[in-house]
């Protein structure tokens, strides 16, 4: 009932990626839904994302949904609508002289997968790639069909899409509580009143934590500092710069129009004060600039922290709630759901409505296999405990007035 704020089917809370694909999804499939979102769309993690789609995992459960998710993006437009900002210019994973026997292996588990990648010579990595140099890198793959999009645009493509469907966006209401009768959900309780519904999406990052409590479900998700750095080209990137994993640096980045995010393949296990986190966006600074051609000059715009909710595995959570009817859960994003959020969302709006996720198996990001602990933690790309030692001695060595 599009305009009744007090009454939907399915009420989704947090208006990030992952509430916003929920939104669309359920609304396309017919519900009435009311997507709460206590600030702005998109601000909060998903705003910072870099926000590259692609399978570089090391589980080929991960590789599937990541393509089931660039399958979404590529059909977008026409079948959500509005533009996600979807740069398809690839994923060049850069290799040291260590990676080559994990990357090899990597490559060939993503391709069983179904992922389009390839192991490059490193000798042809700067003529594949102009503007690129290849210092240190031994070995390469290129994902060809993966790229980023522009967080903010597609979260907002998927709540613009939900409404046209019917769907009631609120910005700047918060929910407070979830209401739950004899064992199902009736309704959610928000800064302005009560909204009855039989169902909820609990996607509101790690605030889901409180939310979830008083029904005594603890998913052991845990609030985890992530930095990002973000730097201004003087002279134009080329359009066609892929996302680039560089594991031989253990660093990430991308192009951003002008600028370019990045940042270390490190997770911090506590807050980092401000001078840290200058020294950390000194570090992608001096990294960045071994890859960049000579000639690029580079100022730092702006660095930050955002926080992401860990699970205990280090996968996402997206599932139906067992003992409570009507409770489904996108939280514990460990950093990395934005690329997942697009065929969570769709599975979780297929069980709402038909009593079945159908279009992909997301058994990887159930709640149930945390019970009893976590069996296997998630892998990004190999070797990550000996990068992380070595970018720690890094980061000692850095000093804060290395950043310009
Ligand atoms: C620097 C960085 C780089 C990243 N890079 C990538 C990447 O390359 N690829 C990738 O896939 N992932 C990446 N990620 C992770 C990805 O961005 C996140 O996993 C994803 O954005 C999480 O989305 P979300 O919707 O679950 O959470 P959020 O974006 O945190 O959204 C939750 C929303 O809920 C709202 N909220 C909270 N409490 C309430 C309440 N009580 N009522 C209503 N609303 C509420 C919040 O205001 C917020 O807007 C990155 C993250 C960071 C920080």
């Amino acid at each position: 009932m599009p305009g009744n704020k007090h009454l939907a089917d399915v009420v989704v809370i947090g208006g990030g990626i992952a509430g916003a694909s929920a939104s669309f999804h359920l609304a396309n499939a017919g519900a009435r839904v009311i997507l709460l979102e206590k600030g702005r769309l998109a601000g909060a993690t998903t705003g910072q994302s870099s926000a590259v789609v692609g399978a570089f995992y090391g589980a080929a459960a991960e590789c599937r949904l990541a393509l089931a998710t660039l399958a979404e993006l590529e059909h977008f437009t026409d079948e959500v609508g509005g533009d996600p900002g979807f740069h398809q210019v690839g994923l060049l994973e850069l290799g040291g002289p260590a990676d080559g026997a994990a990357l090899s292996a990597a490559v060939e588990l993503r391709t069983q997968a179904g992922a389009s990648v390839e192991l490059i010579d490193a000798s042809a990595v700067a003529e594949a790639f102009p503007g690129l140099l290849a210092d240190g890198v031994s070995v390469a793959s290129f994902e060809r069909r993966a790229g980023y999009v522009d967080p903010v645009a597609l979260t907002r493509a998927y709540a613009a899409a939900a409404e046209r469907r019917g769907a009631d966006v609120v910005e700047r209401r918060a929910a407070t509580t979830l209401v739950v009768d004899h064992g199902r959900v009736v309704g959610v309780d928000t800064v302005s009143g009560r909204i009855r519904c039989d169902a909820v999406v609990v996607a509101n990052g790690i605030a889901a934590v409180s939310l979830l409590a008083p029904l005594g479900l603890d998913f052991g998700l845990t609030p985890r500092p992530v930095q990002y750095a973000r730097f201004t080209a003087a002279s134009p990137l080329r359009p066609e710069l892929p996302a680039v994993l560089d594991d031989s640096q253990a660093f990430w980045f991308r192009a951003d129009g002008d600028e370019i995010v990045s940042g270390l393949e490190f997770v911090p296990t506590g807050p980092l004060s401000d001078a840290a986190t200058r020294d950390y966006a000194a570090l992608c600074q001096r990294k960045l600039r071994r890859r960049l051609a000579a000639g690029t000059p580079l100022s730092s715009s702006r660095y930050g922290t955002m926080t992401v909710g860990m699970s205990p595995d280090g996968r996402p959570i997206a599932d139906r709630v067992e003992g409570v009817e009507g409770l489904f859960v996108m939280v514990g994003d460990s950093g990395i759901s934005l690329k997942f959020a697009p065929i969570s969302g769709r599975c979780l709006a297929e069980w709402y409505v038909t009593g079945a996720p159908r279009s992909a198996d997301i058994s990887t990001f159930s709640a149930g296999r945390l019970r009893g602990g976590p069996k296997h933690t998630v892998t990004l790309r190999p070797g990550g405990h000996r990068r992380t030692v070595h970018l720690l001695r890094e980061l000692s060595a850095v000093t804060a007035e290395s950043l310009e």
